[in-house]
């Protein structure tokens, strides 16, 4: 390529808004890209340079780690700057239509209403489809495993059933689920778990398969299960829909092959792909510490190969992998794409949902640390940061969301249907008013997270949120707003979808002045002679008076003058005469501010 990639430089920690005015893009290409890279980001998130750096080359770019030169000059490399990222071992440059990119296998969750089978299932997967330990070797859960389907490919199973897990994740900005697999019992059909698991799904825009489960017992009535799935608009394919449903028995292990055949069939229509040569990214999947072993952490290694001997990094806390073992206890020296492994070596416990990336040293993660804990105070930000009505509208506009997603809880199951109709007619235009989840109960820390994860807002109808709800919606920033009166519902959402088609003004204050001394030039008049303490002051901009902090006077600054010559501004430091339309009671020691509306929208 005679195009060459241009170099950029890109910090340690970058939050999205920054890095798409660095390469010059919308907010909306690097979400994307991010989205693509399976890192579900909102625009205020802090990404990890190695993230930033895969957005970066898949735009074009050549990208460099700032401040890298520094870390490879105390490692002793030198400073040609042909090194990429020196202080990670990240070879992001092949990432790029990698050519070295090759199939990876899907990694599926399970979800469904409670009692349906989930565990029974993965259970029976797990003994039907995976090779025994070698002799012994002990199995250990370890929160993922993988199975080898009837034609020998690989399916990995995270074990963790269940959409609370699975949207937690999300909300963490990790997307790990390429398939999921709904289970529906034949005997007790779609469930309010079901169609929540469902909604879940949906919003993260996974595919489905749906495993109609226990057909072995005497009152499963499958054809009615169908029907169900139908009304929520999953039409399975024997009615000439889309939908994947295969019957299945996990207590007797029946239909497991064709389930996992199947999983396979919709996640080759994804082409799902990594590069094993590259150094690992993933997330973790669950941790936890004892006292003999230090930390365990399991992580799915998404794209790349770890190795023992690798540094690895989770948000703040890293360490070097001392070993590394697969759910049949086996000791593994490297994990590829898709793999789930029990690593031992971190310093801390990370959590659940972090993504981790492949440092090149201690020394480098050590640095690192360091960065994003600065980073992460100067953002005062956590590494999740939700969406506030008001938010939400900056970002529609910005072009960055499309979507107004609302996650609805009403108190009675009746309320539902007449609400969800008069919120999505609502949308206008480019803006879609989306409820992407809506049922009758409390609000829960899923409803939060499914709104976090999909940058929407909380609605709750007669109907409370749960403590431990409010508080993670506090800490994520995610809005919830409740209310008793259908009608403000709608009328506030309505009034918020037309407000972002109305221009709206920010105050940009200039200057800050204070009033010195009085002069009265006629009854209906009187000059203000102040002091210009900061910014530069304008004719004709506007202002407000203040006395002792309280605002007692607003209007256009109509006179400005420096030395009884009119002025068009004055600035700091300056000594002025200001006189304002409409008020001339002023007294030494008032504070004017003066500033102009700028657009914002
Ligand atoms: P989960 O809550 O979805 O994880 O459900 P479990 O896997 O714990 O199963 C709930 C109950 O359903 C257990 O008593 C299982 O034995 C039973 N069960 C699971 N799968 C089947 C099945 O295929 N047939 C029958 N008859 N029972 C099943």
């Amino acid at each position: 390529m005679t195009q060459a990639e241009q170099r950029i430089r890109i910090p340690q920690a970058v939050i999205v808004k920054d890095l798409a005015e660095l390469l010059g893009v919308t907010p909306i290409d690097v979400i994307k890209e991010l989205m693509k890279n399976g890192v579900m980001a909102t625009i205020n998130q802090v990404v990890d340079f190695d993230t930033a750096a895969v957005v970066a080359t898949d735009l074009g770019f050549s990208p460099e780690e700032e401040g890298s030169a520094s870390s490879a000059d105390e490692a002793g490399t030198s400073e040609d700057g042909e090194t990429v990222a020196g202080s990670t071992s990240m070879r992001v440059e092949d990432e790029d239509d990698d050519p070295n990119a090759v199939s990876r296998p899907p990694v599926v969750t399970v979800l469904g209403h409670v009692d349906h089978g989930k565990t029974t299932l993965l259970d029976s997967i797990r003994r039907a489809r995976v090779a025994a330990g070698e002799a012994g070797g002990i199995t250990q859960h370890i929160g993922a495993y993988q199975a080898t389907a009837a034609d020998g490919r690989t399916v990995t199973f995270i074990d963790t059933p269940g959409h609370a897990a699975f949207t937690e994740m999300r909300a963490r900005g990790a997307q790990v689920t390429d398939v999921a697999i709904i289970v529906a019992a034949a005997d007790d059909g779609v469930m309010p778990q079901t169609k929540e698991a469902i909604d879940h799904v949906r919003a993260a825009g996974v595919p489905m398969v749906v495993a109609l489960n226990k057909i072995d017992a005497n009152n499963a009535n499958p054809d009615r299960v169908k029907q169900q799935l139908m009304e929520i608009g999953m039409v399975p394919e024997e009615y000439g829909g889309e939908q994947i449903v295969i019957p299945v028995s996990a207590l007797k292990g029946e239909g497991i092959d064709a389930l996992l055949e199947n999983v396979l069939a919709v996640a080759d229509l994804q082409d799902l792909k990594a590069n094993p040569q590259r150094s690992a990214i993933g997330v973790v999947l669950e941790a936890s510490t004892d006292r003999h072993r230090g930390v365990t952490a399991t992580v799915l290694v998404q794209t790349g190969t770890l190795h023992v001997g690798d540094v690895i990094m989770a948000g703040l806390v890293w360490g070097k992998i001392k070993a590394m073992s697969d759910e049949n206890g086996k000791r593994l020296k490297e994990a590829g794409p898709s793999t789930p492994v029990a690593v031992l070596g971190l310093s801390e416990v990370p959590p659940a949902g972090e993504r981790f990336t492949t440092m090149a040293d201690e020394k480098a993660a050590r640095a690192e640390t360091e960065t994003r804990r600065r980073g992460i105070e100067a953002a005062g930000m956590t590494s999740t940061a939700g969406v506030t009505l008001d938010s939400l509208f900056g970002e529609i506009h910005r072009g960055t969301v499309r979507d107004f997603n609302i996650v609805l809880k009403t108190d009675v199951q009746g309320s539902i249907e007449p609400l969800v109709r008069a919120l999505e007619a609502l949308g206008v235009e480019s803006i879609n008013v989306k409820v992407i989840h809506a049922s009758a109960g409390t609000i829960n820390e899923s409803d939060v997270n499914l709104a976090v994860a999909s940058k929407g807002i909380v609605i709750g109808f007669n109907t409370d949120p749960e403590p431990g709800a409010r508080r993670h919606a506090e800490v994520s920033k995610v809005e919830i707003r409740e209310y008793r009166v259908i009608y403000d519902i709608i009328d506030d959402v309505e009034r918020a979808v037309n407000g972002l088609l109305e221009p709206i003004f920010r105050e940009d204050e200039d200057a800050r002045i204070e009033v010195r001394q009085v002069f009265r030039v006629a009854r209906r008049n009187a000059i203000a002679g102040s002091y210009v303490r900061e910014g530069v002051v304008r004719r004709n901009s506007l202002a407000r008076v203040f006395r002792k902090g309280e605002q007692i006077a607003a209007g256009r600054l109509d006179s400005l003058k420096r030395f009884a010559e009119d002025s068009r501004e004055v600035a700091t430091g300056m000594e002025c005469g200001v006189q304002i339309d409409g008020f001339v009671d002023f007294e030494e020691g008032d504070e004017i501010v003066t500033y102009h509306m700028e657009q914002v929208r």
